[in-house]
């Protein structure tokens, strides 16, 4: 039997950047994909936003790993070359029924560390931002946004230069947990599966961490969490951008609303929307036109009919579902479901891709490394 000293599960943007943070700090490593390229589920489908820290509830790990790793993530943009432009949001209210939202925000974000958020005037809203309809509104200086792919490319560039190596078309089936390793049986198109023994095992396998932990015996089942999944969709816009900054309206409880994100080529998206769904499925669902075109003209009533293209899906990895509290990110180490070299990351949703460099931290602590 093959033995490898860490195996990451998951090549994903959280999965890479654990894969380097090991591989940096001189462990041996090698990465279980599942697809024949890494980062094609949710660190490809997402808003590619950089977010500052705003909405996270007090003292949870996404204020604390997204404040965090915002910082880290500039920074290594900037040492690395990754594309990335510190854009700015405005969050704004389009009526005075949303002010005391928009307040609120404020609050939240100076408790998690945000202290750059500035309270616009009307008169700066319009010259700042002439096409958005509002009464009020902030400014999020430090809110940009990054081409996820390259940093991906990055991360593993870096983990490959230290020695790991990443092994696509290689998906976990099965595992068990014994007393001297935990040993992992890969598909790797054969009729048998490879089997392989590891000293740490990271299971980042996104929407499908939850499944993966409950093929592996000997991790409880008791701490494995449901898994529930929630599509959004993003239409783009035809003609040219309207707007100079990312532009978000006053939140649901439980999502960011249909905002405005623009892409480092300038092409303007709208969405995410939410929906919850049983499947993983990327499918367009186009009747949804109608929604967005009346959720984005409630701050930008220039929006012109014929407009809106279908873009894209992503689907939030929830460990939640309907009616229940929105998760935190989760992590479980060996004090959670007592398995020596085991780390498992749960509900890796938004801000992951902000937080992937302190999240790596955070998992390289708890499996001791
Ligand atoms: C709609 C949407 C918008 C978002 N916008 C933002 C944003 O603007 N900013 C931000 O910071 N965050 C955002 N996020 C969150 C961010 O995209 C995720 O947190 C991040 O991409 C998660 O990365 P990951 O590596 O955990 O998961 P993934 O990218 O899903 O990677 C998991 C990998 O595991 C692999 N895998 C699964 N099962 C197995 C198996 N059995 N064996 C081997 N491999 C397996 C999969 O093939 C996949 O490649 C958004 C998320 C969504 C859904």
């Amino acid at each position: 039997m093959e033995t490898i000293d860490c195996a990451i599960i998951g090549a994903g943007v959280v999965g890479l950047a654990i894969a380097r943070r090991l591989a940096l700090a001189g462990r041996e490593v090698v990465i279980l994909e599942a697809e024949d390229a890494f980062g094609t589920h949710t660190s490809a489908r997402n808003s590619e936003v950089i977010h500052a820290g705003i909405y996270y509830a007090t003292g949870s790990m996404k204020a604390r790993l997204c404040v965090q790793g915002r910082k880290q993530l500039y920074q290594y943009c900037a040492e690395h070359n990754v594309n990335h432009q510190r854009i700015g949001k405005v969050i704004v209210a389009c009526d005075e029924t949303e002010i005391a939202g928009l307040k609120k925000y404020k609050a939240q974000a100076e408790t998690n560390g945000v202290d750059d958020l500035r309270l616009l005037t009307q008169a700066e809203l319009a010259e700042m931002e002439p096409a958005v309809r509002c009464v009020a509104g902030f400014l999020s200086p430090s809110t940009g946004i990054i081409d996820s792919h390259g940093l991906m490319l990055s991360y593993l560039g870096e983990a490959e230069d230290r020695g790991a190596m990443l092994a696509l078309s290689s998906p976990v089936l099965s595992g068990k947990v014994g007393s001297d390793g935990i040993v992992l049986n890969v598909g790797v198109g054969g009729a048998e599966p490879m089997t392989v023994k590891c000293r740490t095992v990271i299971i980042s396998a996104g929407l499908n961490a939850p499944a993966v932990a409950r093929t592996i015996e000997g991790i409880p089942p008791s701490t494995i969490p449901p898994t529930y999944y929630a599509i959004g969709h993003y239409y783009t816009l035809a003609t040219k951008a309207p707007f100079n900054r990312l532009i978000y309206p006053v939140a649901r409880p439980d999502w960011l609303g249909v905002h405005v994100t623009i892409d480092l080529g300038g092409r303007v998206k709208f969405g995410p929307d939410f929906e919850w769904t049983d499947r993983v499925d990327y499918k367009f669902d186009e009747r949804r036109e109608a929604s967005f075109y009346k959720a984005i003209r409630h701050y930008y009533p220039g929006l012109q009919d014929g407009t809106l293209n279908p873009g894209y899906t992503g689907i939030r990895p929830r460990i939640t579902g309907p009616d229940e509290p929105v998760q935190d990110f989760t992590f479980h180490g060996p004090a959670d479901h007592e398995v020596k070299g085991l780390v498992a990351l749960y509900g890796i949703e938004s801000p992951g891709l902000t937080s992937s460099l302190a999240i790596a931290d955070h998992v390289a602590q708890l499996a001791g490394i």
